[in-house]
């Protein structure tokens, strides 16, 4: 990782960052705020008392909680605090949050000299509030550049009838989409959508519009991955996109919502290189009880070592592990309920990483030169599966459900699999050159400072 070095020439300027709420949101901000000051910049978090990171662990930031600070305000109280049912608090302080938002914003601006606004692009009722106040707002894309072009595709593939296409309808399901042929119409389907104009629809087009709308996107990605996708970019959206691979900076460990178990690491390093599978499917998805046991009996019967995050919460139904008869993983796994991820994709005993394909995940194993067998669900998950199988190749699609034989096997080819390993080292080198003076990360990171410096000062 990068040695941050301090400067302190803009001290004096502070940047505001407002995270979204979830972990695979809070880590990249976090990261992005750490980056920045380390870049001489001053720091204040806005964020929601809903998965509030840990103050303590940023003695040098400040923070202020803003929009649901009245506990007992009826349009949050029936929320899900897990699952997908969460995601309506998005839907919702995008929709009331503006007003509060300003007058949090005006008394910063009263206090302090403030450069811009950096907001996670999913808050898209942001960029009118900026706006209001004459306060440049840059957006924190937290997915790749890939998938924000098929997010601005959704309005063309409502057109094209995508989204009426049922199970029945195999021969379309399984066409190449024109634009995006490493893609199928079924992995358009699974992002989740029913139109443009069903709720997520709708966020996800105002997100896109008020990107658009920003000062500049800020993307947790590196130009030697997504090349083709960055020109398209600045074509179709004229604002400066700066690419900068945050776990290449740092690790995302001090915003971790969960308490990470450490225990399995002495175990972990009397294990052979490349020797352990690491299992993890983030910190949202949920599965059935049976398809919970097909996971645990395919990685049994793959005889791999590994680690598998089960996350309280992760088996539907159930606390924890109750569905495990005792003593089913014996000596060969360790099943945790959170690790610190990106100091496991770093050790050298891990051979891959078997994932739900969260960009956070598939960039962290990625920086790490950890190939992965992708076993996506929804959202971009199903995009970034299918980039990293058919366009970077240091992975290998699972899909089509859970089924032991089929999980074994797959998990014995990756860990096999000489040619993967050696494309993901490749991949991971080109990452570390860019960070060197002169490489696209190095002048991305300079360039950000130096944009972000360039903006009148804000003080009112
Ligand atoms: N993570 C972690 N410990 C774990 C599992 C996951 O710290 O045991 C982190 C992981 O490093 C990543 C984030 O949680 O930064 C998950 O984000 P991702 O985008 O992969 O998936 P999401 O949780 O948003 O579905």
């Amino acid at each position: 990782m990068e040695n941050l070095t301090e400067t302190t020439d803009h001290r004096h300027r502070r940047i505001i960052l407002f995270p979204l709420p979830y972990q695979g949101h809070l880590n990249p901000m976090l990261q992005l705020a750490n980056i920045l000051y380390s870049k001489g910049f001053s720091i204040t978090i806005l964020h929601t008392n809903f998965n509030a990171p840990k103050t303590s662990n940023y003695p040098h930031f400040t923070f202020k909680s803003v929009l649901d600070n009245a506990p007992q305000d009826e349009r949050y109280t029936n929320i899900a605090s897990q699952g997908l049912g969460s995601f309506d608090r998005i839907f919702l302080l995008n929709q009331y949050g503006a007003d509060e938002l300003r007058e949090e914003l005006e008394i910063l601006l009263r206090d302090g000299q403030v450069s811009c606004l950096i907001t996670d692009a999913l808050w898209h009722f942001t960029q009118s509030v900026a706006d209001s106040l004459n306060l440049p707002r840059l957006v924190l894309r937290t997915s790749s550049l890939f998938c924000f072009l098929l997010y601005a595709s959704i309005p063309l593939f409502d057109d094209r009838g995508y989204f009426e296409l049922s199970d029945n309808r195999v021969p379309e399901l399984e066409e190449e989409v024109v634009e995006f042929p490493m893609l199928k119409v079924k992995d358009i389907l699974k992002m989740g959508f029913k139109s443009k104009n069903d709720t997520v629809g709708e966020c996800i087009s105002s997100m896109v519009k008020q990107t658009k709308a920003s000062s500049g996107i800020i993307w947790n990605s590196i130009k030697e991955l997504e090349e083709p996708e960055l020109e398209m970019m600045l074509h179709d959206f004229p604002v400066p996109s700066f690419l900068i691979p945050f776990p290449k900076h740092l690790t995302a460990s001090s915003s971790s919502l969960l308490d990470q178990d450490r225990t399995f690491f002495p175990w972990l390093d009397l294990q052979p290189p490349n020797s352990v599978l690491y299992v993890s499917f983030g910190s949202v998805i949920q599965v059935e009880e049976k398809d919970f046991l097909e996971i645990a009996h395919g990685l049994v019967d793959s005889k791999q070592a590994f680690i598998w995050v089960v996350r309280p919460g992760f088996i539907k139904g159930s606390d924890w592990l109750e569905p495990l008869p005792d003593g089913f993983v014996g000596e060969m796994g360790r099943i945790v309920k959170w690790v610190p991820q990106q100091e496991v994709l770093a050790h050298n005993a891990i051979g891959a990483f078997w994932t739900h394909s969260g960009w956070n995940s598939t960039f962290e194993s990625v920086c790490e030169g950890v190939p992965m067998i992708c076993s996506p669900f929804w959202g971009d998950q199903p995009l970034n599966a299918r980039y990293i199988s058919e366009v970077t190749k240091v992975g290998v699609c699972l899909e089509n459900g859970w089924e032991r034989e089929a999980i074994a096997s797959a998990i014995k080819r990756v860990m096999m699999d000489q040619e993967i390993r050696e494309r993901a080292k490749v991949l991971k080198q080109k990452l570390d050159v860019s960070l060197i003076k002169g490489g696209s990360t190095y002048e991305s990171l300079d360039s950000l400072a130096a944009y972000i410096s360039s903006f009148p000062v804000m003080h009112r």
